[in-house]
């Protein structure tokens, strides 16, 4: 069976909504304690009621997310290659990556990887079983 390609999409979108919008700081960087201040002068270090489209905070080693704050702390200077890393091991785990490309202004970078193993799908839907075997779309159970 195919994958859907609005489910890809959709599992993506999970994860890469941390990013919209958001500022995408280095963990060093000296402005960070500032715009964190601000944030709590400001009172919304941990949310505003407007600030409704909040992906699903995570920590990797790369990076981590803040959504309340729209704010993403990396280890590494933000480049298109260090946002193709970022996002593969963000993603690797979810969906059977083959290629990544990002862009931004004049800059690319692109990295194939070799796709192994499988994800167990609904026969259903298409979309990949959670780890309790269930389709998180329609409640198939394998
Ligand atoms: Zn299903």
């Amino acid at each position: 069976m195919v994958f859907p390609c609005n489910e890809i999409k959709k599992t993506a979108w999970d994860v890469l909504r941390n990013f919209d919008h958001a500022l995408i700081l280095r963990e060093d960087d000296p402005l960070l304690p500032a715009v964190l201040g601000v944030y709590e002068a400001q009172g919304i270090r941990d949310g505003a009621p407007q600030n409704t489209m909040k992906g699903e905070a995570f920590r990797t080693d790369l990076a981590a997310a803040y959504p309340d704050c729209r704010l993403v702390i990396t280890k590494e200077t933000m480049t298109v290659e260090g946002m193709i890393k970022i996002v593969y091991d963000l993603l690797k785990d979810k969906l059977n990556i083959a290629k990544i490309t990002f862009t931004s202004g004049a800059n690319a970078a692109c990295q194939e990887y070799e796709v192994s193993g499988t994800l167990n799908r609904c026969p259903l839907c298409g979309i990949a079983l959670n780890e309790e075997g269930v389709c998180p779309k329609c409640g198939y159970r394998a």
